[in-house]
């Protein structure tokens, strides 16, 4: 008497297929689930039981075992009750068998029965979708089923008997897709670049880094604005691919954190507090969680106060900088999540805040700012295209009338520089300046003569490291595309050097 129904485990953001199998023989009554289950789906027994009796039903007094298959991989989380209590039903032959093996489930119950939510709904519809099954969920997730929804059978349920009289045609389920709406993340209200007195040259850098998506630091005293800055990013970034919008939809769903929208529709703009631990930043821990640095996949990590973050967790980011995810290990398997994320920084330039600023000068000069600058770490550094002052603002610049760009203005322009970087790029598969190899930058960097004799004065005359190299001629090619240039000027190069605030960036990497 064996019946089966499909449900899923979540390997990094990848749905993988489980065979849930219920037997019922003969001998004592026992209750058994095997395959690698996880407390959460031990615990599912006792919550099936419950919402059984709840619905009259008693447990058959035999022998019950619950094979999740393949055994070799990792089961987690509550949402096997509902497929481990359907193809329950299926053995004690309350619903079909021939038809549950056509479904995928995935659910948690409450004691009384009830279907509740669960994460990774949008990943497992798009399996079901694969493998040409239809799909079981909580009612309250049909929203969720946006982007597959004219594409799979779907059948949202509020408890176990809501199944049992669909199948068996006492009251039919149908779903009105057209009610299913493409309800967008909503929508980030960014500070408008216009309304940012002075900062001239960090205003220009913010629009650089947006352009190439490059990762920024910026250093200056409290109060200068680095967070504003920051914050008003999000207004200039160019909005997301429909396959990145599916990308961040998955992640998100995974992460539980769709909240009420079906699709991410917007860049992310991630401000984790220092005080964050290891896996809510980099992901992982006990249940295997997406960190913070993929849930801004696609878009920015800014972590204010870099400094004041523990020192391990700003090293962990060394290897997502570089691949673009991060690999996790856990007790019994690896898993790997996405993570390409731009890096934004700020901090202050001393302990005290005030290492540099005229009247308010440091008293505990160099001491202050050696130590605090040098908990962010040379590789760390080494892995900033930008490094920027950030002063305090003049006077001067408070009651300037000079009218800045708007934010929409200055996100044309990066839109335009976007376009031009992926037409360069088709071939290689990528699509920005920051993430060019070496390899790829000697093809197609395109230096003059005079910008590449400025590059090599400047490397030799600060003892560069050759990722500095590489790094200022990724941002050179961005200011060049931000001019339309097909050529790396000596502006252009120029400009990429002044921002590697050499004095700072000098004393930290010697
Ligand atoms: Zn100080």
């Amino acid at each position: 008497m064996i019946s089966r129904i499909n449900s899923v485990a979540f390997d990094g953001i990848e749905a993988k297929p489980v065979d849930v199998q219920v037997n019922i023989a003969k001998g004592l009554p026992v209750f058994n689930i095997v395959g690698l289950a996880d407390k959460a789906v031990s615990e599912s027994k006792e919550r099936v039981r419950s919402a059984f009796s709840a619905m009259g039903l008693a447990l058959p007094a035999q022998r019950i075992t619950v094979n999740l298959s393949p055994a070799d991989l990792n089961k987690e989380g509550s949402h096997f009750d509902l497929p481990i209590a359907l193809a329950l039903l299926g053995a004690m032959e309350l619903l079909p068998k021939e038809k549950l093996i056509n479904y995928l489930a995935m659910g948690e119950m409450a004691l009384d029965g009830e279907i509740k939510p669960i994460n990774g709904v949008l990943a497992a519809s798009i399996l079901a979708q694969s493998e040409n099954m239809g799909i079981i969920i909580p009612s309250v997730q049909l929203q969720e089923m946006y982007l597959v929804k004219d594409k799979i059978e779907i059948i949202p349920i509020k408890s176990v008997s809501n199944i049992i009289d669909h199948f068996s045609g006492r009251n039919v389920i149908t779903v009105d897709t057209s009610t299913i709406t493409p309800n967008l993340s909503p929508k980030n209200k960014y500070v408008d670049f216009s309304t940012i007195k002075g900062q001239e040259i960090a205003k220009r850098a913010m629009e650089v880094v947006a352009a190439g998506s490059h990762n920024l630091l910026m250093i200056g005293p409290p109060g200068s604005g680095k967070s504003m800055l920051a914050s008003s990013l999000g207004g200039i970034l160019p909005p997301l691919s429909p396959q990145e919008s599916l990308d961040l939809s998955l992640i998100y769903s995974i992460a539980g954190e769709l909240g009420d929208s079906s699709v991410v529709s917007q860049r992310p703009f991630r401000s984790p507090h220092h005080s964050a631990s290891m896996p809510s930043l980099v992901g992982g821990g006990s249940k295997a969680r997406p960190g913070e640095i993929t849930l801004a996949h696609h878009g920015v990590l800014f972590l204010d106060e870099m400094a004041e973050f523990n020192k391990n967790i700003l090293d962990a980011l060394r290897q997502p900088i570089e691949t673009g995810s991060i690999n996790i290990s856990r007790v019994h398997s690896h898993v790997s999540y996405p993570a390409k994320f731009q890096l934004i920084g700020a901090m202050n330039p001393c302990r005290c805040g005030y290492f540099g600023e005229g009247d308010r000068q440091c008293h505990k000069v160099p001491a202050c700012a050696n130590t605090y600058q040098a908990k962010v770490s040379g590789p760390i550094l080494d892995r900033m295209d930008i490094v920027i002052e950030v002063p305090a603002i003049a006077i001067k610049d408070l009651n300037t009338s000079a009218i800045s760009p708007t934010s929409e203005t200055i996100r044309k322009r990066v839109i335009v520089a976007r376009e031009i970087q992926a037409d360069r790029y088709k071939d290689y598969g990528i699509s920005t300046n920051s993430e060019a190899t070496t390899e790829i930058l000697e093809e197609v960097a395109l230096l003059r003569d005079d910008s590449r004799e400025l590059l090599e004065k400047s490397v030799e005359k600060f003892k560069l490291s050759t990722r500095a190299y590489f790094r200022m001629i990724k941002v050179a090619r961005t200011c060049a595309d931000l001019d339309s240039s097909k050529y790396i000027n000596k502006n252009h190069m120029a400009e990429a050097i002044g921002y590697r605030r050499m004095n700072y960036y000098q004393k930290l990497v010697n």
